[in-house]
């Protein structure tokens, strides 16, 4: 196993953080090179057209696809990476900023079997919806169907779709370490 962590923008040390409290060892991903032999990537929450621009730029957004077709990469995306996934074809669409600006910023506990009282942080955070059309490179082909592991007001905010695991809000920095711990155990 090898776990990286997109490093190029966004809530980077608060995931380093969790992933120090589970004693998981990770590299920082900052470029192509950085992709070798991982097993799973951390996309964090920030600024999604940002991060798509430096991926571009930086020649990993093709590196990535490749590693999640080819390679069965494992990707967990937060907030801004959950919007990453939906472009990289997991079964779900995003309405950005579906849950307000800034300032309408929010802490909550979230309904979840999966992780009792999980408390989600959401800071600009993506509605998440069903894609209109599966993409073509959706693992939603493959027979996968994307789960619902957490909700607030009947929302999905935390699905799961064959190796992409997505929140809407910022587990990473409620300190909460039972989503990552998941992703790196049960997937
Ligand atoms: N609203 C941001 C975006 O669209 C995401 C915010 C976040 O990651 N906290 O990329």
């Amino acid at each position: 196993m090898k776990v990286g962590i997109l490093a190029l923008q966004g809530s980077v040390t608060e995931h380093a953080k969790i992933l120090h409290n589970l004693r998981t060892q990770f590299v920082l991903v900052r470029s192509r090179e950085d992709f070798q032999d991982l097993t799973h990537l951390i996309l964090p929450g920030g600024e999604s057209t940002t991060m798509e621009k430096l991926l571009k730029k930086f020649e990993m957004w093709d590196e990535i696809l490749r590693q999640i077709q080819n390679d069965n990469l494992k990707v967990f995306g937060t907030c801004a990476g959950a919007i990453l996934l939906a472009k990289f074809g997991a079964g779900w669409s995003v309405q950005r900023n579906g849950f307000g600006a800034q300032q309408a910023s929010f802490s909550t506990v979230l309904k979840s079997k999966t992780f009792p009282d999980l408390r989600g942080v959401f800071i600009r955070a993506p509605r998440l919806k069903p894609p209109s059309k599966p993409p073509s490179n959706s693992p939603l082909e493959k027979g996968g169907e994307t789960e619902v592991l957490a909700t607030f007001e009947n929302e999905p905010v935390l699905v799961r779709d064959g190796n992409f695991l997505g929140a809407s809000f910022h587990p990473e920095i409620a300190g909460e370490t039972r989503v990552h711990e998941f992703f790196l155990q049960k997937f």
